[in-house]
């Protein structure tokens, strides 16, 4: 059965796009059929994948507001996408004043679904409308959380707004789990976090291995590559790959 996979933080820059992108592409090079789905305005998923975001036919905006099918670009690099755009961000405006809003996005996907084994989301960095529709789109939700001691800011209201979500718009939501990120082996501090990351939340949902903070991440997106074709042998693919397997599991 198709999952759908919500990537959500409310926090910017704890490495949401970079996680799907990648764990996108290690999900289909393991023969998976799959979709992302860029939900940010900022449109850095559409960037990382190589698209130019001035030159889209469609963005998600058509399929929310206009309740057109989903714009979707096929196979780039063995992933297809729904691009976006800066116009996401007057959907967002939009959407307030429109029916059955929060429906609208699970709408969208739902002629699709069976087309892809994973659809995976890459929510914007806000707790706004369009993360709302993601988590009630979604079968799971993904939570990538930095080892920095401010990842703990904010995470309760992450967790009530998951929880809100399955009393009220999504009872089938499943909390995937935590994907420690940006994770510096040689730092105390983020050995420390790390620690009270697993110890607090690895009761709630699993804790994924950390993925290592390095610059090749960064300069696979510049190249608008995942990491495993930028640099083949990055001894950060074995911890994607062995993620790809757990989600495998769902
Ligand atoms: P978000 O989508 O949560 O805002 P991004 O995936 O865009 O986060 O990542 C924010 C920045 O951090 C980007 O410049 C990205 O290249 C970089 N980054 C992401 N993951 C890592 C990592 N594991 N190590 C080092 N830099 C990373
Ligand atoms: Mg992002």
């Amino acid at each position: 059965m198709s999952k759908t996979i919500a990537i959500f933080n409310q926090a910017g820059g704890v490495g949401k796009t970079t996680l799907t992108h990648n764990l996108g592409y290690h999900l289909a090079k393991r023969s998976h059929s799959v979709l992302l789905v860029d939900l940010d305005p900022q449109a850095s998923l559409t960037t990382f994948m190589g698209v130019d975001t001035e030159s889209l036919e469609k963005t998600p905006f058509d399929a929310l507001i206009n309740e057109e099918p989903l714009f979707i670009l096929k196979d780039i690099e063995g992933i297809d996408l729904a691009p976006t755009n800066i116009t996401l961000s007057v959907a967002e405006i939009q959407l307030v004043n429109l029916d059955f809003r929060e429906v609208r996005l699970k709408e969208s996907l739902e002629p699709i679904r069976d087309d892809y084994d994973f659809i995976l989301i890459d929510c914007p960095p806000s707790l706004g409308l369009l993360s709302y529709t993601s988590l009630v789109a979604a079968t799971h939700v993904l939570v990538p959380i930095e080892t920095h001691f401010k990842a703990f800011q904010g995470t309760n209201l992450l967790l009530q707004t998951i929880a809100k979500v399955r009393k009220r718009g999504n009872r089938q939501l499943q909390l995937a789990g935590f994907v420690p990120s940006r994770y510096a082996v040689s730092n105390s501090q983020d050995k420390r976090t790390l620690k009270a990351i697993q110890e607090q939340f690895g009761t709630v949902a699993p804790v994924y291995e950390p993925i290592p903070r390095t610059t090749a991440f960064a300069d696979a997106s510049e190249q608008q590559l995942p990491l495993a074709l930028y640099d083949p042998k990055h001894s950060a693919l074995k911890i994607l790959d062995g993620l790809a397997t757990q989600i495998e599991k769902l």
